[in-house]
């Protein structure tokens, strides 16, 4: 049974996130670290994932705050890797399993475990490769040395995932960067270049108004199209096209080295198939990112409620979900206040 929202959206994806903490402090995302008191559990998050399966997300995506700082993540996805084995579990819709982290913590041993327990795809947040570009985005304390470390430690983290079978020609790794106009823009062709290196899809996000803390300006957005002039200035690229539900328009460059895409959210929403749920550490249930009001969900997880009535909750939020905030930005979109994207998970 697929739930469909009041504009005919599908739910298919599901960005679970296992923790609001993160290890950098992003200027543009603005991680709180602290933890809300409330955290779901193991069962409470498996729960969670099976009625959303029931209902017909066949991508899991675990996110944070920064996900390897949790310690449920590898009994989460033993439990998940269990599920999707047996065909009278609602875990056996998974299609994939992905994470998406800073790659700070992604060491061989860990990257090595994650995908033995069944871990599909990762995504490694990475804005700059220029030490003191990289400091400023992660938003740490030591200039272009500390920069430089940092950027060393996600490298090695991306080879350790390409050694342990996270395969870059097929998706299995990917890049994700925001770019900020006058902040990091200049890092675009260079981030371009070590993705095509690699043979990994790199996405370029244009800089979101999510949250309030990150005190967005319209003049530090990077227009998609823009991004795309550059590259287009150095390779020779073909349009791939976004795909349903998808939220990159990607381009292959003709020398086949690789995909690159771009997330223009600001200037090119794509509300029309977003069929995302967002479940937060706490049990907040957020339709859209740029949300001001999440449902919890955590009365459906008390012991004495059935996983019926926890599938109908679900179902009953996402049929009622009418948003498409970014279509309407500039429109109707309030300052209130809205949730921070490190809580959401993005
Ligand atoms: N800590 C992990 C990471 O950075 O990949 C996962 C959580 S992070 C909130 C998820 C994604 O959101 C990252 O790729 C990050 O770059 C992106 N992000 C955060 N704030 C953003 C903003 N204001 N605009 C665009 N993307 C943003
Ligand atoms: Fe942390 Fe990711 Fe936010 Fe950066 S984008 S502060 S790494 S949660």
């Amino acid at each position: 049974m697929i739930a469909f929202d009041q504009l005919g959206r599908p739910l298919r994806v599901l960005r679970l996130s296992l923790t609001a903490r993160c290890n950098l402090s992003c200027p543009y995302c603005c991680p709180a670290n602290d933890e809300p008191v409330d955290r779901l559990d193991l069962p409470d998050q498996l729960a969670l994932i099976r009625a959303c399966c029931s209902l017909g997300v066949r991508s899991l995506r675990l996110t944070g705050g920064e996900p390897l700082l949790s310690d449920q993540l590898e009994s989460l996805l033993e439990h998940v890797a269990v599920g999707r084995s047996d065909p009278d579990d609602p875990l056996y819709q998974l299609e994939e399993v992905a994470i998406t982290s800073n790659g700070v913590l992604l060491d061989a041993q860990r990257v090595k475990r994650l995908r033995q327990i069944g871990l599909d795809r990762i995504t490694i947040s990475l804005d700059a490769v220029q030490g003191d570009r990289v400091a400023a985005m992660a938003g740490i304390v030591g200039g272009a040395s500390a920069g430089d470390r940092l950027l060393k430690r996600v490298l090695t983290g991306i080879d350790c995932a390409i050694k342990a079978g996270f395969d870059p020609s097929c998706g299995a790794i990917k890049i994700n960067s925001v770019i900020q106009k006058g902040v990091n823009d200049d890092q675009l062709i260079p981030l371009a270049r070590l993705a095509r290196c690699l043979g990994i899809e790199l996405r370029f996000i244009e800089y979101m108004d999510v949250g309030n803390r990150n005190c967005w300006n319209r003049e530090h957005v990077m227009p998609a199209k823009k991004m795309i002039e550059c590259l287009q200035r150095e390779w020779p690229l073909e349009p791939l096209g976004r795909n349903l539900g998808g939220t990159a328009h990607r381009w292959r460059y003709l020398d086949r080295r690789a995909v690159v895409g771009v997330i223009a959210s600001i200037t090119e929403p794509f509300c029309g198939d977003c069929n995302r749920l967002r479940i937060t550490v706490d049990g907040m249930a957020y339709t859209c990112l740029f949300g001001t009001l999440g449902t919890n969900l955590r009365p459906w997880l008390r012991p004495e409620v059935s996983s019926e009535d926890l599938i109908k909750a679900v179902s009953a939020m996402w049929r009622s979900r009418h948003d498409r905030y970014s279509e309407e930005r500039g429109h109707t979109l309030s300052e209130q206040t809205r949730a921070e994207m490190a809580y959401l998970g993005g």
